[in-house]
């Protein structure tokens, strides 16, 4: 038998039963428990309003199964989404709530609407003669009607919309059962422009006397009972986002992503690191290699140098370990990351420990403005290497 022939030895890996999220080279752990705490906070800041919760592009990242569940649980019956496969999805785990579609339809849809109890936001004027030409054909069915007030994306223009809900000859299986609006620069309290989208929606609530109104995203449920009308529409304040600038953040953090380190290596003063040898160490340097990289969405522009697009944020992003801040060093690479651990004594940390990426001790915001980006966008990214635990309430 030859030296590199495969022995035939009964290997038993069955002993020892392993919790693949403590290997995890990239691990993701979401607190459900927080999650619904922060439902129920901004419920709670929407006063008199009911309060929907936002559950597109898989709830923020977050799982729309888990997510959709832990808010169905903690009370909430109006949901939003952005296509209609998302609400197909959510139906299972929401049986009796009402589940908007925000892009609204396209022809060919209506039966995934009518089936799964879906309810379109029209958003357009084609959308609307098309809803109304599939309600004659097949009966009433719940819609909604977007309205735009000045961002310029999605909606029916402000005075088509007016002159419509004047409309006398409007048939009568066509009942839209909301009206909303979005607002563009709710997270800038001081802007005047929120005050010109919300005198312009005041006067679409009162031409659709009697229908239902929302037009408070997270940041405009904290601009106050103004805003509130019939339902919010919270998304990223309830996954622990930061929803207005420059002001603390009063919600729970609810993901915390972290990844492992593979190696830890020393380099000398005047070496460079990683693609592009951008960054050369001043000093003797200890640097941990750690397994996630923008494949796993942190962000190339998260680098600690040599990423020329993010010239306004000179400094890249910082991980959390053993109670220190550590920087990127250099370029962030697809699967990689580098931190510089010189800083952390060198008993505190070794190979396959985790750094923290965002979480509890590196706001998830904070990051995001080391990228040059927002707390949704580092959210929406995560990929799909992430070993998941979720923290159920009740655990
Ligand atoms: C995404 C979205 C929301 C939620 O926004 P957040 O800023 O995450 O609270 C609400 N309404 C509409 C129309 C949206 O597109």
């Amino acid at each position: 038998m030859s030296e590199f022939e495969v022995s035939d030895i009964d290997v038993d890996f069955e002993d020892e039963i392993i919790d693949e999220f403590d290997i995890a080279p990239a691990r993701l752990t979401i607190d459900l428990g927080a999650l619904a705490d922060n439902w129920r906070e901004m419920a709670k800041r929407s006063g008199k309003a009911r309060t929907a919760a936002v559950v597109k592009a898989d709830a923020y990242g977050l799982g729309l199964e888990d997510c959709g569940v832990a808010f169905y649980e903690a009370g909430a019956r109006d949901f939003f989404v952005a296509v209609v496969q998302e609400g197909m999805t959510l139906r299972n785990y929401a049986p009796d709530a009402r589940i908007y579609v925000l892009s609204g339809i396209w022809p060919g849809q209506e039966k995934l609407f009518f089936e799964n109890d879906l309810v379109p936001v029209l958003v357009s004027e084609e959308q609307l003669a098309f809803w109304m030409s599939v309600t004659a054909e097949f009966g009433e069915h719940p819609c909604a009607l977007h309205i735009d007030t000045g961002f310029n994306r999605l909606g029916i223009p402000l005075e088509d919309a007016i002159a419509f809900a004047d409309d006398v000859s409007r048939p009568a299986s066509f009942s839209p059962v909301l009206v909303l609006s979005h607002l563009h620069s709710g997270d800038t309290p001081s802007s005047e422009l929120n005050r010109r989208q919300l005198e312009s929606f005041q006067r679409v609530a009162a031409a659709f006397e009697g229908v239902p109104a929302s037009l408070a995203a997270s940041s405009g449920t904290f601009l106050g009972a103004e805003y509130h009308f019939d339902l919010t529409r919270p998304g990223i304040a309830v996954y622990g986002g930061e929803a207005v600038g420059g002001v603390k953040n009063p919600m729970r953090p609810v993901a915390k992503a972290e990844a492992r380190i593979i190696q830890i290596r020393d380099a000398r003063k005047g070496e460079t690191v990683s693609y592009g040898g951008t960054t050369t160490l001043s000093r003797d340097s200890r640097l941990a290699i750690v397994s996630a990289g923008y494949a796993d969405g942190y962000l190339r522009s998260l680098s600690g140098s040599g990423v020329p697009l993010r010239g306004a944020v000179p400094e890249g992003a910082f991980g959390f370990i053993a109670g220190h801040r550590v920087p990127v060093v250099g370029r962030v690479t697809m699967d990689l990351t580098i931190f510089d651990v010189t800083d952390v004594p060198a008993s505190k940390i070794q190979a396959g420990d985790y750094v923290e990426l965002f979480g509890p001790n590196m706001p998830l915001d904070e990051v995001a403005r080391a990228g040059g980006t927002i707390g949704y966008e580092l959210l929406t990214s995560l990929g799909l290497r992430y070993e998941r635990r979720y923290i159920y309430p009740d655990d």
